[in-house]
C-alpha cells in the first residue's frame, strides 16, 4: 500500500459520477499539470500581501516583491545546479523557454523525432535537422553522434524524458556526444525535472528548460537556465519596459540578461511559487521520491500489462529508467471514450490524445490517440487501483 508522499492542494477533491454520488478524485494526470504542493500554496499566501510593483518603486511592498522575485530566481537556479555565471531566465513555461532559446542559437539545431512539439516547432526551418529514433536507445545515440559528426550543429536539443513513454534519456552520454562534436546541448526538462534531480554543473548540460505547472507549482512560470553568452547576444525576446537601460525616440540601449528577455511586469507570484516548489523538492530525498513513484509506476504498468487488449507504448527495446507514467491503447476502445468512461464512472482523471508529440504517435500507433496515466507525490496506490478496476470493468462489460 503506497500512500501520498506530500500533501497537494485538491488532494481531498471529490468528483461526481454519472451513476450518482461523488468519489474522491483519482488524479492520474500529473504529467500534464501537477497539483500545487501544500507548501507552495502557503508560500504564495504569505507573499500575496506584498503584491506590488517590481524593480521599480521605493515602497516597502515593492522592495519585498523585488527581493522575492530575485530570491526566487536564485532558488530556481540552485535547484538545478546552475553554474555561477549561468543565466536564469524566468519564462512562462518550457515552450516559452525554447522559443526564447531559438532566437539566440547561432547555427543549426539537431533534435530527435520523438520530441514534444515544444522542442520541435521553435526550431522549424532549414536550420533544424531531425534524427529518427532507432529501435534501441544505444542505436539512437549512435545516430545522433553520426548526424553531429556529419555536419556541425550549434545545438543538440533533446528531451530528458519522453512525455509519451516516460523513458528517461541518458543525459551524461548525450552531453558527451554533443560536446565531442562541438555542439551545445539543451535539455527539455518538462517531464524529467519534477521527478529526477538534474544538476547542470555536474552533468555539464548547457541549457535546461522546465515548467512550474508540472513541478507542483501553478501555471505561468517556468525557467530557461544555462550559458549566458548566446542569450546576451540575442535580440530581446520581448520589446518593452524592463528590458532596457535607456531609450530615446531614435535608439534603445537594451539591458543585460536576464532583464533583456523579460520585458513587462514579471509574474512574481509565479516565480515565488516555482521557487517554493523547487525548495520543497530539494529538501525531499530523491531516493524517497523515486521509490514512491517507482512503486506506483510498477503497480500501474504491471497492472495494465496484465489486462487483455491493453498495449503499453514504448520506444526502445533496451532497459531504461522510466518515469511514473504509462501510455496505452485499448483494443476496440477509442482513447477519448476510455478517458471519458474512467472519469464519468470511476472519478479517475487521465489524459488522452496525441500528447503534443504527433510525429511520435504516428510511429507508435499510426497516429491514433492513446491514453496516459501518470503518478506523482500526491498519488496513492488506491488511485492506481481505481484506474485498473475501471479498465477491467470496461473490458468485461463495455462502456
Ligand atoms: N516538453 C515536454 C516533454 C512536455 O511534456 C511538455 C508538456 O506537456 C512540454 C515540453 C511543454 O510544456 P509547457 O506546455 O509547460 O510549455
Amino acid at each position: 500500500m503506497t500512500t501520498s508522499l506530500l500533501p497537494v492542494v485538491g488532494g481531498d477533491l471529490r468528483v461526481p459520477l454519472v451513476t450518482g454520488g461523488t468519489v474522491p478524485y483519482a488524479n492520474l494526470d500529473i504529467a500534464a499539470s501537477a497539483p500545487a504542493l501544500g507548501s507552495v500554496a502557503e508560500r504564495v499566501t504569505q507573499f500575496l500581501p506584498y503584491y506590488s510593483s517590481v524593480h521599480r518603486g521605493a515602497g516597502h511592498a515593492s522592495a519585498v516583491s523585488t527581493t522575492a522575485h530575485e530570491t526566487a530566481r536564485r532558488s530556481v537556479g540552485d535547484f538545478v545546479g546552475a553554474r555561477p555565471d549561468d543565466v536564469v531566465q524566468l519564462v512562462r513555461h518550457t515552450t516559452d523557454a525554447f522559443n526564447l532559446l531559438a532566437t539566440a542559437v547561432p547555427g543549426e539545431v539537431v533534435t530527435l523525432d520523438v520530441e514534444h512539439h515544444a522542442n520541435l516547432l521553435p526550431w522549424a526551418g532549414p536550420g533544424r535537422r531531425t534524427v529518427t529514433a532507432r529501435p534501441t536507445l544505444a542505436a539512437t545515440l549512435a545516430a545522433l553522434d553520426a548526424e553531429l559528426a556529419r555536419r556541425p550543429a550549434a545545438l543538440l536539443a533533446v528531451t530528458g524524458a519522453s512525455n509519451v513513454t516516460g523513458e528517461v534519456l541518458p543525459l551524461a552520454a548525450l552531453v558527451e556526444i554533443a560536446h565531442r562534436n562541438g555542439a551545445r546541448i539543451a535539455v527539455d526538462g518538462a517531464q524529467l525535472v519534477p521527478h529526477r534531480r538534474v544538476d547542470l554543473t555536474a552533468l555539464d548540460v548547457d541549457y535546461l528548460a522546465f515548467s512550474g505547472h508540472k513541478l507542483y507549482a501553478p501555471y505561468g512560470a517556468g525557467a530557461l537556465v544555462g550559458r549566458p553568452d548566446w542569450l546576451a547576444a540575442a535580440p530581446p525576446y520581448l520589446a518593452g519596459g524592463g528590458a532596457v537601460r535607456s531609450v530615446t525616440l531614435d535608439d534603445v540601449a537594451w539591458a543585460d540578461t536576464p532583464a533583456r528577455h523579460e520585458a513587462g511586469t514579471p509574474n512574481v507570484v509565479g516565480a515565488v511559487a516555482l521557487a517554493a516548489a523547487c525548495e520543497a523538492l530539494a529538501s525531499l530525498s530523491e531516493t524517497t521520491q523515486v521509490r514512491h513513484e517507482a512503486d506506483l509506476r510498477d503497480r500501474l504498468r504491471d497492472g495494465l500489462a496484465a489486462l487483455p487488449g491493453v498495449r503499453l507504448l514504448r520506444l526502445w527495446d533496451d532497459e531504461t529508467d522510466v518515469l511514473g507514467l504509462a501510455t496505452f491503447v485499448v483494443d476496440g476502445h477509442p482513447a477519448d471514450l476510455v478517458a471519458q468512461f474512467l472519469s464519468a464512472e470511476h472519478g479517475v482523471g487521465v489524459r488522452h490524445g496525441r500528447f503534443c508529440a504527433h510525429p511520435l504517435l504516428a510511429r507508435l500507433t499510426g497516429g491514433a490517440p492513446a491514453v496516459r496515466a501518470s503518478v506523482g507525490l500526491g498519488t496513492s496506490s488506491a488511485d492506481v487501483d481505481r484506474l485498473l478496476d475501471g479498465l477491467r470493468q470496461l473490458l468485461t462489460t463495455g462502456p
